[in-house]
């Protein structure tokens, strides 16, 4: 990837994530506290004012971005990108390839799982980072931003068994996750630069 996609590609996700925080509060009001969107936005917008992470080779830049989504998201999702972030840039390589971009994404998902102690069916944004690695996976061509919509709306009927969502039990079935929205949102964003 060249500087320029690169650059385009993170500004393109953090300003998707801003644009959309009043969203993901929205669908944290329903089953959570509310905070998803205003934590998100913290974090991508740290992520945007600071240009010497973008610059950085794609490592170097996805460890400084998931360091910063640590620091600044809090909550229950900061931890858990920042853990994806910062293993994706340990994983992958400085010009990855397809299949390297692959295996690094299921060993960055495998740390978030870690993590979480989590797994997907579980009502979180591993419901949509699961089935778009199997897709990529499957195919390297595959429509994933069509998946990751298709994965966020599958978890609507989830129950809960993780997260803040989890201690209302049967009443979080029938709204969507907060965390596979905004797992929907980076999905769609990458694959709109990467994909043309
Ligand atoms: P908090 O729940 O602490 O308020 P956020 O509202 O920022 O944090 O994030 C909530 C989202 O985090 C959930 O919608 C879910 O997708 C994700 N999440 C919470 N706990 C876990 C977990 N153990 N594993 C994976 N994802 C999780
Ligand atoms: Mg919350």
């Amino acid at each position: 990837m060249d500087a320029i996609t690169q650059a385009k590609l993170f500004a393109i996700v953090c300003e998707t994530i801003i644009g959309h925080a009043d969203e993901l509060t929205t669908l944290d009001q329903a089953i959570g506290d509310g905070d998803h969107g205003i934590n998100m936005k913290r974090g991508f917008e740290a992520v945007a004012a600071d240009p010497t992470v973008a610059s950085k080779p794609l490592p170097d830049a996805l460890k400084a971005a998931g360091m910063a989504l640590v620091m600044k998201v809090g909550g229950a999702s900061g931890p858990l990108y920042g853990t994806l972030l910062m293993t994706l840039g340990k994983e992958i390589g400085p010009d990855p390839g397809v299949d390297d971009a692959v295996r690094a994404l299921g060993a960055a998902i495998d740390a978030v799982k870690a993590r979480g102690k989590s797994e997907p069916g579980q009502k979180t944004m591993l419901d949509v980072l699961v089935p778009v690695h199997a897709a990529l996976a499957a195919d390297p061509g595959a429509d994933v931003a069509r998946v990751a919509r298709d994965a966020a709306e599958a978890t609507v009927p989830m129950k809960a068994i993780r997260g803040r969502a989890s201690f209302l039990g049967d009443r979080s079935i029938g709204h969507m996750d907060p965390g596979a929205r905004s797992a929907c949102l980076m999905v769609e964003a990458v694959a709109s630069v990467v994909r043309g």
